[in-house]
């Protein structure tokens, strides 16, 4: 057996309580809708949820991938929902969403990857509350670059799309991706005009100089927002932590980062992609 590693104190969160709590809780559950705040384990949830925000994952919550980070079930999706659009943006209504955040699964399975029911549940938000600034935590389209245009054409201010580790740890930590071609998407994603935004999960094993390549190769493809976080374990059958980095080294990295051309770099331990996304609308 593994020696268990304690958590470090800045680590340590407010537990999700209180009436705006509930209120989100009651929405996300009525529409039958699911988070990633809360398949993802995220310690950020009494903070987000208690200010009246949450992260919806669309596209159902099962995943034709395996990351071996992320605590999302893996299998073939039972369902293709198209009702799903209209409940998200009724949800975002209902909870006054100034700035609200989507992402999904990966449906490998799908010709066109998902992007159709990205596209709607863009144009729905947009439709009923014009005023809400969006950004979709997109999926990588293997390629499929028909499906990563429609899905970034609905009128949303921020694409993010995670790179989540250095090269090197991919095949553990991300089996069924490739670095080059999540670089490649970003840099579509500039190119077509968009916003840009990826994340990096620390402590999962990266060197410095591993970082360093990263955002160096972020910054060629003129990224505009990279955040930064502390990997933590969702269950004892992911991926261990192999490092709990210290908050002054996550401040050295926002400094690297942006003096190596990204335009704004967010980095501490809980830093999660979502986590004061409104703060990258206008970046
Ligand atoms: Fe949800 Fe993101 Fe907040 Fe975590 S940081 S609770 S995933 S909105
Ligand atoms: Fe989780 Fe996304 Fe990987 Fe699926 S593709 S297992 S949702 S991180």
């Amino acid at each position: 057996a593994t020696k268990k590693r304690k958590k470090p104190n800045w680590l340590r969160v407010k537990l999700p309580v209180g009436k705006e709590y509930a209120k989100v809780r009651g929405i996300v559950d009525d529409h039958k809708l699911h988070t990633i705040c809360e398949s993802g384990n995220c310690p950020n949830m009494g903070e987000c949820w208690g200010a009246g925000t949450a992260t919806f994952m669309i596209l159902g919550n099962v995943c034709t991938r395996a990351c071996s980070f992320c605590a999302v079930a893996t299998g073939r999706p039972p369902e293709y929902d198209e009702d799903e659009p209209r409940r998200v943006a009724e949800a975002v209504k209902l909870m006054s969403v100034k700035h609200a955040v989507l992402t999904s699964v990966n449906r490998d399975e799908l010709k066109d990857r998902g992007a159709e029911v990205w596209y709607q549940t863009v144009k729905k938000i947009k439709e009923i509350s014009p005023e809400t600034t969006i950004e979709t935590l997109i999926p990588d389209v293997k390629g499929t670059w028909d499906a990563l245009y429609r899905m970034i054409s609905a009128g949303q201010e921020v694409v993010s799309h995670n790179v989540e580790t250095v090269e090197r740890l991919y095949r553990r930590v991300r089996p069924q991706a490739k670095y080059a071609r999540s670089i490649e998407q970003l840099k579509l994603t500039k190119e077509y005009g968009q916003r840009t935004k990826t994340g990096i999960m620390l402590g999962l094993g990266e060197t410095d100089d591993e970082v360093y390549k990263a955002m160096d190769d972020l910054a060629a493809v003129n990224l505009d927002v990279l955040t930064l976080g502390q990997y933590l374990q969702p269950t004892q059958r992911h991926i261990e932590v192999a490092e709990f980095i210290h908050p002054d080294k996550f401040a050295h990295f926002k400094e690297e980062g942006e003096r190596r051309g990204i335009k704004y770099v967010e980095s501490g331990p809980l830093v999660r992609s979502s986590y004061h996304a409104e703060r990258h609308v206008s970046v």
